[in-house]
């Protein structure tokens, strides 16, 4: 299965492709950890992308598609492939299309992450990544993870948790701004190909996991992953709250359009703040979603 997970910084994009490639067995190629290894080895590239990144801003298209061209090329993602972080913008979606024609291996489904902003901004300052092996943890959301027991499966002594350079006050700003002008148009892009569905990627990692499951069953999975099952193990209405097909837009958004959620999901609403939206997020209704979603 050749998957796109399209989302916000903070989303959840790495965490749930990593559980996601355990349960298919298909590579998570993450451009942002294909970059960050370029920085830590300092090649020419890892040179010429650090500056962008450090900003928060996209790293030239040029260097991203070299380096996706690569990684698409080794055998592994002969079977199939998760991209995390990629494409980020409409160039790099109109090449990554003409690549994966080139290989006769066209996308299967592209998956957006739908997070409410307060919430990304919550989750991206609480995370921590084990500079061995490199798994995400987040400080708020599983303080539990952190247990002195769990040992890197690299080193096999306790994680190196560091906080990204990038992960600071400022340049996430930036960053989901980037991702507000340059990658929210991928939504449009997608959907008219038939290729998209969002989910509610808010609440439980393993809820998140299975309505991620469910949206690619419904775009024609034909079995689900064995790591999600949860207590119960009842699949929700791909409506109510889970996987759905995403609402024709009718007006333009931008991330600083404020809107609130039911209070029950809204976090930031619950502390008398404005709740911005996503950038990305879209209305729920309409007609013709709710026609996709019976189909
Ligand atoms: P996040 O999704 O949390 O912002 P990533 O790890 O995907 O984090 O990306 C970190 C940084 O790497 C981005 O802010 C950007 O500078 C660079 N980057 C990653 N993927 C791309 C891409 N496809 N195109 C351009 N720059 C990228």
């Amino acid at each position: 299965m050749r998957i796109v997970l399209l989302g916000a910084p903070g989303s959840g994009k790495g965490t749930q492709s990593q559980r996601l490639m355990q349960a298919e067995h298909i590579p998570q190629v993450s451009t942002g950890d294909l970059l960050r290894a370029a920085v830590a080895r300092g090649t020419e590239l890892g040179r010429k992308a650090k500056e962008a990144m450090d900003g928060g801003r996209l790293v030239a298209d040029e260097l991203v598609l070299g380096l996706i061209r690569e990684r698409l090329a080794e055998p592994d993602a002969r079977r199939g492939f998760i991209l995390d972080g990629f494409p980020r913008n409409l160039a790099q979606a109109q090449a990554l299309d003409r690549l994966l024609a080139t290989l006769r291996q066209p996308l299967d489904a592209v998956v957006q992450l739908e997070v409410d902003y307060g919430e990304l901004v919550r989750r991206i300052s609480g995370r921590r990544t084990c500079a061995d092996c490199g798994r995400v943890f987040n400080l708020f959301t599983c303080p539990e993870q952190l247990s002195e027991n769990q040992l890197c499966p690299r080193t096999g002594a306790p994680h190196r948790l560091i906080q990204r350079p990038d992960d600071n006050e400022a340049t996430v700003t930036e960053r989901l701004r980037v991702y507000d002008e340059q990658t929210r148009p991928l939504i449009e892009f997608y959907r008219a190909r038939g290729l998209l569905r969002t989910i509610n990627a808010e609440g439980e990692v393993d809820e998140v996991t299975r309505r991620l499951e469910q949206a690619l069953h419904a775009m024609g999975r034909p079995k689900a992953a064995k790591s999600v099952s949860g207590p119960g193990g009842k699949s929700r209405s791909p409506r109510r709250g889970g996987a759905r097909q995403e609402a024709p837009r009718r007006a333009a958004k931008s991330a600083s359009s404020v809107r609130r959620k039911p209070a029950a999901t809204n976090r930031a609403a619950s502390k008398g703040k404005p709740a911005r939206r996503a950038p990305g997020r879209t209305g729920t209704g309409g007609r013709r979603s709710a026609r996709r979603a019976r189909r």
